[in-house]
This record gives C-alpha cells, structure tokens and sequence, in this order.
C-alpha cells in the first residue's frame, strides 16, 4: 500500500513522529481502561494510524473500528508529556478514512444524515416530533433497524436525544442591553441542538451576561459552528458552516469584545478556525478573529470580574468537566470559581470529574454499548457524592447524563452552570 499523501494529510507524519509511545496516556483513556485493547488506546491508535500512513497497515475494519470507537474526548492529550496533538490526528484520520468509501454505503449515509439532523434546527424539531411518538412505541429507544444502521450492528440500541427543560427553538432578540452599566459588547451563538432542545439555557446566558454589564448579540443568521461534523470525519461539510457562520458573524466583528460560547465542543471548534482556515485567503483573517475572541463563558466571567449574586442555592453541587472544555480548552477552574462564589452553595467533587461520560457528539448513538458503560460509571461516581445537583457546561453532556440519572432512578438534578448563576443574580 502506498504511503497516505497529500494535504492535510502531509501533516500526519510530523503529528504521529511525537508519539514516543511512552504510555503514560494509557490510564487517562477511556476506552482503554473499559477494554484494556491496545488498539482501543491513545498509543495504539497513532501506531495505528502511523503505520497506515506509511503504508505498513492497510486501512481496514480494525482500523476503521478503532477510530470509530475513539470519543475525542482528549484525555490522552491532557496526559500525555510529548505533546502529542492527539484531536488533529484523530480529524485528519477520519476526514481519510471517511474518503475511502470503506463503510458500507448505508451507513455512511445514515452517518451523514443524522449530523445533517442534528445540526439543522427546522430538521431537528420534526425529528423529535416524530421522535417522540416512535419513541412512545420502542420505549424511548430507537427503531433497531437505524439504530444497527448507524452503528455498524451494534447490540445496544442507542437512546433518542433529550431535551432539557421546555424544547423549543425560541429566538433571542439581536440585541439585549446590559442590566447595569455597560463595560463589555459580547456576542453569543444560539448553536444549532442548543437552540431547540437548550433554548432556557441559551436565555439564562443572555440574562447572566446582561447582569454583568455586558450588551449582547445575538447573530440572527448565525447556524452550525461544524463541529459535529468535524469531528466525524466530515471536514469539507465542517468548512462550508465555518464559512457561513463567520459571514453570519462579520457585521460584529469589529465591536466586540468576546464571542461568548456556552457549549463545550463548540467552544473548542471555534478555536481552531483560525487553524482550520489558513489557508483560505477570503476567510483566514476573520476566522483568526474569530478564534481569538472565543470565551466559554465562565472563562469570560471570571476573566471580567462576575458581579456579586444576591441569591442563595442552598444545594450541594458536584461539576462534570465537559471534555471538550477540560481537554481541550484547558478550562477547568472557572466554572468551579465561579460557582464557589454563589451563596449557599456548597461544592463537591467527583471522582473522573473529567473522565467522558460517554455522549462526545453522536457517540452514544453511533457506539452505544461503551457509551452505556461509560455512563454507568459516571451516574456511579456522581451517586457517591451524594451532590442534589450536577452542573455541567456541554449540552450533550447534560442531556446524556440526565438520562443516566434517570435511569437509575436516582433523584439529582442537572443543568448548565449558567442556570444557577441566572438564579443567584435574579
Ligand atoms: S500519545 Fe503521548 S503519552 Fe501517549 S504514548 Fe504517545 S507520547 Fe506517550
Ligand atoms: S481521545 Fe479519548 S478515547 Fe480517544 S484515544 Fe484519546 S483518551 Fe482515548
């Protein structure tokens, strides 16, 4: 076979060549510690993809299987000493898997399908509908028929989406002023799942924000930030939303202070527009911009100074670190400062705080029986702390565990940090 060749795919090597396959990534991996497979591992997978690249492995169903089965939750970056750019790798090697036409053709486009779904709201809000009463008939999961589709026959059906609090896609106005003096112009992204089946948060965020003197914007033509997509493997489909969104955003660019993100994976897509469009001379300068005014928001207000809360939370509360915030932003203190500062509330911590949970994008609906294990093992750690409310900062996250929590019947609620520090400031 010959060697892989070709951009982005040039970069593979250089990526790979970092890995001096010490395995102190090992314990940090999900997958690994589930399975003990090396293949399943951080290590394994770069050899894998490595040796592919090199044309020592031919891309086939173990390699598919074992990228397929990858959360991207990022882990293994966080504890690896090399530096290893794990999530490039992982980007670069499906967007050429996903070229090869190695998955059977339905499941490709089922694949394809469900992150077009998910990403378009209009769609979203039909399949739910729809959801809802097949959902009635097969107790909550999907038909087997898509769920084997989509997860190349896989036993465990996978679950239908929740939505948190009341589903709807209500739009935000374009603009809300501050509630007290002005200090900050900010911009906020309604997303595309967030905005129907997380409208409330969406809203609290507003309010939060409003509270802390900040004008808000909300883009109106602002849609998917193409991360579902990217990470799939799918990156042309991935840049043509960068593309768009930056266009939604372009009008505001220039007075605002920060682009104010409340999910976790796109926080962390957006940060990478600037890398992803370098080399797109229409785009490269607006997507930097763009990834250099990026704040999770809880980064954003601790980074300006949250004003005092005037409510008490009388709750015991333990923080799900979100991957893609913990990982892969680097973002782990601020939400925990920031909920340190509600009267009332008292914090506990979890064990594998930031360990995935098993959601990571479609995760748990294209490989269901290790999501279901994954999230066992976090409704198990967050039963222990014995905590009546979970906070978390990812949508898929939160959904996905408040499903767990459910489940098990256990009686914990769950929401968005931002749904308590919108009640502390009310
Ligand atoms: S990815 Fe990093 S931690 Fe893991 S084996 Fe390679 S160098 Fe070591
Ligand atoms: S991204 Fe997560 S699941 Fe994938 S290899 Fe790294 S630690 Fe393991």
């Amino acid at each position: 076979m010959e060697p892989v060749e070709g951009s982005p795919f040039t970069e593979l090597a250089s990526k790979t060549d970092r890995c001096i396959r010490c395995g102190f990534c090992l314990d940090a991996c999900p997958t690994f510690r589930l399975t003990g497979q090396e293949t399943l591992s951080p290590r394994g997978r770069i050899y894998l993809v490595k040796s592919w690249q090199e044309g020592t492995v031919s891309l086939d169903h173990n390699v598919m299987h074992a990228l397929d089965t990858c959360l991207g939750c990022r882990a293994c970056e966080t504890a690896c000493p090399s530096g290893v750019e794990y999530g490039s790798i992982l980007e670069m090697a499906r967007t050429h898997m996903e070229s090869t036409h190695l998955r059977p053709p339905f499941q490709a486009f089922a694949r394809k399908q469900l992150l077009n779904v998910l990403t378009n709201p209009k769609l979203l809000s039909v399949s739910l509908a729809a959801g809802k009463y097949t959902g009635t008939l097969t107790h909550g999961r999907m038909p087997t028929f898509a769920a084997r589709l989509l997860s190349g026959g896989s036993s465990a059906p996978p679950k239908l989406p929740h939505s948190h609090g009341d589903a709807g896609a209500r739009a935000i106005p374009e603009r809300s002023s501050a509630r007290t003096s002005k200090r900050y112009t900010v911009a906020i992204l309604e997303g595309c799942v967030m905005r129907v089946l997380f409208a409330s948060t969406n809203e609290a965020t507003v309010r939060v924000l409003q509270a802390n003197g900040c004008e808000v914007i909300a883009p109106p033509h602002a849609a998917c930030c193409g991360a579902l997509h990217l990470h799939s493997g799918l990156h042309e489909d991935a840049l043509v939303r960068c593309r768009a969104l930056i266009d939604s955003l372009t009008p505001y660019l220039n007075e605002i202070d920060a682009l104010v993100i409340n999910s976790a994976g796109c926080g962390s897509t957006l940060r990478e527009y600037g890398t992803l469009l370098r080399d797109d001379k229409a785009y490269c300068e607006r997507a930097k911009i763009i990834s250099d005014k990026v704040r999770d928001i809880c980064e954003w207000l601790e980074e300006i100074g949250p004003a005092p809360m005037a409510n008490m939370i009388a709750e015991t509360v333990s923080y799900h670190d979100a991957c893609h915030l913990a990982h892969a932003q680097k973002i782990r203190e601020q939400p925990r400062a920031l909920l340190g500062r509600i009267p009332g509330l008292k914090l506990v911590e979890m064990e594998e705080a930031d360990t995935c949970c098993g959601s990571a994008g479609t995760y748990n609906i294209t490989e269901p029986a290790l999501a279901a294990q994954l999230l066992a093992r976090k409704v198990e750690h967050i039963r222990k702390t014995g905590a009546t409310t979970i906070v978390t900062g990812n949508p898929g996250c939160l959904a996905w565990i408040e499903q767990g929590l459910e489940e098990q019947g256990l009686k914990i609620k769950i929401c968005h940090p931002v749904e308590l520090l919108d009640f502390a400031y009310r």
